[in-house]
C-alpha cells in the first residue's frame, strides 16, 4: 500500500492543479502557496527525500532540476526564483516524495526560519 499524497496526484487521486507533465516528472501548483508563484516539481518515481537518493537517480535529478529552472523562467520571470528542498523532519519536510519548491514573483526574504 503506498498512501504517499503526491503518488495519489500522480495517479489522479487526488486532484491537483497541473502546470506540467511528462512521462518522469509532474509540477503542480501548491495548495497553500507562500509566495505568488508556488510551484512544487516531483519525479513519478517515488523517493521518499533528497536523503533517499540513490546513484542511479542521479541523471533524473539532473533533468528535475532543468525541468524545475524552466517552469522558474516561464512563470517566475527574470527576476528570479527560489529552489527549495526540504528533507526529513529537521529539514521542514512534510511530504515524503521529493520535490522541489519553486517560488518567485515577488523578492523572497533570507535566510529561512
Ligand atoms: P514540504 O513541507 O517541503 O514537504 O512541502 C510539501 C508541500 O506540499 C507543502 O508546501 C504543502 O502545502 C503542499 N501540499 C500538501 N498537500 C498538497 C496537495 N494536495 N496539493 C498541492 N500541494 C500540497
Ligand atoms: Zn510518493
Amino acid at each position: 500500500m503506498n498512501d504517499c499524497i503526491f503518488c495519489k496526484i500522480i495517479k489522479g487521486e487526488i486532484p491537483s492543479t497541473k502546470i506540467y507533465e511528462d512521462d518522469e516528472f509532474l509540477a503542480f501548483d501548491d495548495i497553500r502557496p507562500v509566495a505568488p508563484v508556488h510551484i512544487l516539481v516531483i519525479p513519478k518515481k517515488h523517493i521518499p527525500s533528497l536523503m533517499h537518493m540513490e546513484a542511479e537517480d542521479i541523471g533524473m535529478a539532473g533533468r528535475l532540476l532543468h525541468k524545475a529552472k524552466e517552469l522558474a523562467w516561464d512563470n517566475c520571470g527574470k527576476k528570479g526564483a527560489r529552489f527549495v528542498v526540504n528533507a526529513g523532519r529537521h529539514g521542514g519536510q512534510t511530504v515524503d516524495h521529493l520535490h522541489i519548491h519553486v517560488l518567485g514573483g515577488r523578492a523572497l526574504i533570507w535566510p529561512p526560519g
